[in-house]
């Protein structure tokens, strides 16, 4: 369904509840925002349905306090829920099994399942704070001022867009990408401020996360693969729950002649694993054969029940078949 239709449900509706993928990023948390404020100078009766907290790299964004976990499941009378950024059923952050109305289903992963009643999937998009951007100029929201709710408006959907795309540099950036960037910086989106917030803030806990996670990567499949373990011993050390380890990685992809970068992550329930690609292996092939998802350059999976050891044979046997 076109964004134009998806615009006329949403003016239709009244009552709507916002929600998103489990672990929320900067992307599903920036759409999110950004679709709320714009929901609301709508004067709907838009609200967050989340089981998650906002992480605190993101707390800065406008009516990130909503994001706090109170509103599970959608409330009595709403006649709209828009998933934003996940592909998955059962990676949507919101108990949905006894709502019955709508769902909008907005997304860009390649691996989106159509779970919702009205789907937009564009996965050339680079981030789905691209497609908010377009929803909200289908909606009427007039993004030329500088008026200050513009200006929060667009710095929600700034940091879906920096986020997804590592500050611009991953291929799946477009015109599109850096035109949207380039409407949001003339109407008041200090992009600088908002590079600061989300990356110059770290706990120094973090770092040195980032540094002994580093000191141990490994190099397998010829140099072509960068494997990294961070075991729940070493976060609780730490005393660093939920961390997001997308920079880590991303160094981890920098080291030269590797193809595919790995953080597995030890969690209470099994593993965690990220993967991201330089140039053409398919990392979301990877992580479907593992029951996970995501792009062809990024992609996620968790192993139930598995310890790190038991992982990565797993992970590296995966990696091999597709890079062979
Ligand atoms: P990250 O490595 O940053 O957690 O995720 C990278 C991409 O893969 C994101 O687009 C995310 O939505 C997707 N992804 C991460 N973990 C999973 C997972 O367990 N299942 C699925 N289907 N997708 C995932
Ligand atoms: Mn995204």
């Amino acid at each position: 369904m076109a964004l134009r239709e998806i615009s006329k449900v949403i003016i239709e509706s009244n009552k709507i509840g916002i929600t998103f993928h489990t672990s929320p990023d900067g992307d599903a948390i920036g759409s999110t925002l950004g679709l709320l404020n714009g929901l609301r100078e709508m004067g709907k009766d838009a609200y967050i349905i989340s089981r998650e907290v906002i992480p605190n790299n993101l707390s800065f964004l406008p009516l990130g306090c909503e994001i706090d976990g109170t509103i599970k499941a959608p409330i009595y009378g709403t006649d709209l829920v828009i998933v934003l950024d996940c592909g998955n059923v059962d990676r949507i952050c919101a108990d949905l099994d006894q709502y019955d109305g709508t769902i909008i289903n907005i997304d860009h992963h390649v691996t989106n399942e159509k779970y919702g009643k009205y789907n937009y999937i564009d996965n050339k998009a680079a981030a789905t704070a691209e497609l908010i951007y377009i929803l909200l100029k289908e909606l009427n929201f007039v993004f030329n001022e500088e008026a200050e709710s513009v200006e929060e408006i667009g710095n929600c959907i700034y940091t879906g867009l920096v986020t997804d795309t590592g500050s611009f540099r991953h291929s799946n950036v477009t015109k599109r990408t850096h035109s949207i960037a380039g409407e949001l910086i003339s109407c008041g989106v200090k992009n600088s401020k908002v590079h600061n917030s989300l990356f110059d803030n770290r706990p120094l806990s973090k770092v040195k996360l980032m540094g002994q996670s580093l000191s141990n990567v490994e190099l397998l499949c010829d140099g072509k693969v960068a494997y990294i373990e961070i075991s729940m011993k070493t976060l609780e050390e730490l005393n660093l729950s939920h961390v997001d380890t997308s920079d880590i990685i991303s160094i981890a992809l920098s080291i030269e002649n590797v193809e595919v970068a790995v953080v597995a992550k030890e969690a209470e329930d099994g593993v965690k694993a990220s993967l991201r690609s330089k140039n053409k292996v398919n990392v979301s092939h990877i992580a479907e054969s593992l029951g996970g998802g995501g792009h062809i350059k990024a992609a996620g999976l968790k192993i139930t029940g598995s310890s790190l050891e038991q992982a990565k044979v797993k992970i590296i046997n995966s990696i091999e078949k597709e890079i062979c």
